[in-house]
């Protein structure tokens, strides 16, 4: 039944299953999967959100370049190298390097830094955005892991609407780049963008399999109230879970996180998240002065115990938690 569902999924099952109420019950079949594929370990990467700086103009998000309410920062090498070193005394395997669109990082400054982090034995995710094929091949030979590039939405035309000084095209051709550099590569989208079609949600999903993504993020859509999506609704937390269940149903063996946004629209939404196919959780060791600036959405929820994902009977990983890994 699992491999069954597995292997035959198609763009118009994914529709049906995302339109009905009570079609199965796609939560506990993934969780099933999950379990059996990923088992109960839970991968925590640690996330340093360390530059709020971004030329882009993302529609849906707080850090949009017209934002001028957000105080903006940059870390320098040396407050990174403090977070990473409390990540490392920490027990944390990865670290997530985040920030907005931010050209004061360029390949010699994020190689040297690349570097300097690898001196220690910790897993490198970039989520940086979008770079030249030669950027990508320098922080790959610097010692970076796995990049992390959400396209968003597989709709070209939303896609147009809510990134205008950027191409739906350039984004896909980041993606493949990335796979072919050797990148663990991960992608993701949002779910209950405005205008957002079931159908697009579902091509979303058969794109993460085209693509063969190592690590998908799916998060619900939430409004910034300074950014032009202000008033948009923000009741996304159930088909972003259901989303979630469905790429965890296509893509068996994957990493997935529990989303920061899940925990933030709902208490308790990371548990749901994990009991729903997620296997990963991000921890956010940003100093709080920066963390609270870092404002994509209003009330980020950043949690720092593991207390809660003990309690729901899973294990914490002490590997780097690459795709492979087993435990
Ligand atoms: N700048 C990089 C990029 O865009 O790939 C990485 C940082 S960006 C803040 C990380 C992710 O935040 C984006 O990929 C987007 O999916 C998500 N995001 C931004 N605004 C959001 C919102 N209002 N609700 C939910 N997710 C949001
Ligand atoms: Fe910048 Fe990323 Fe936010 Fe877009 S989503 S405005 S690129 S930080």
């Amino acid at each position: 039944m699992f491999n069954l569902l597995c292997n035959k999924l198609n763009q118009r099952n994914l529709e049906e299953i995302l339109i009905s109420n009570d079609f199965i019950d796609i939560y506990k079949i993934a969780n099933n999967i999950r379990k059996q594929y990923k088992g109960d370990y839970v991968h925590i990467r640690a996330l340093i959100e360390f530059s709020n700086i971004c030329k882009s103009h993302c529609y849906y998000c707080g850090l949009r370049c017209e934002n001028n309410k957000v105080q903006r920062y940059r870390l320098s090498e040396k407050q990174i190298l403090r977070n990473v070193e409390f990540s490392v005394k920490s027990g944390y395997k990865t670290i997530v390097l985040q920030s907005g669109e931010d050209l004061f990082w360029d390949s010699d400054k994020l190689c040297a830094l690349i570097k300097q982090i690898k001196k220690y034995d910790i897993a490198i995710t970039l989520s940086i955005g979008e770079r030249s094929y030669e950027e990508y091949k320098a922080f790959k030979a610097a010692g970076a892991d796995r990049y992390l590039l959400r396209i968003e939405t597989t709709d070209k035309n939303l896609y147009r609407e809510l990134h205008p000084n950027m191409s739906f095209d350039n984004r896909i051709n980041c993606l493949y780049n990335l796979k072919s550099l050797g990148y663990e590569t991960g992608t993701g989208c949002i779910v209950g963008l405005p205008n957002q079609s079931i159908e697009s949600l579902a091509q979303d999903i058969m794109f993460f399999k085209d693509l063969n993504a190592d690590m998908v993020g799916i998060g619900p859509f939430i409004p910034h109230p300074d950014t032009p999506l202000a008033d948009a609704d923000n009741n996304n937390f159930d088909s972003a879970l259901k989303v979630t269940a469905l790429t965890r149903i296509v893509l068996p063996d994957i990493n997935i996180p529990a989303t920061t946004a899940m925990e933030s629209l709902k208490p308790n939404g990371r548990i749901t998240a994990l009991n729903s196919g997620a296997n990963v959780v991000m921890i956010n060791v940003t100093d709080n002065d920066y963390k609270n600036k870092y404002e994509i959405y209003p009330n980020k929820v950043c949690l720092n115990s593991i207390n809660d994902i003990l309690a729901a009977g899973r294990k914490i990983s002490q590997s780097k938690g690459f795709r492979k890994d087993k435990n």
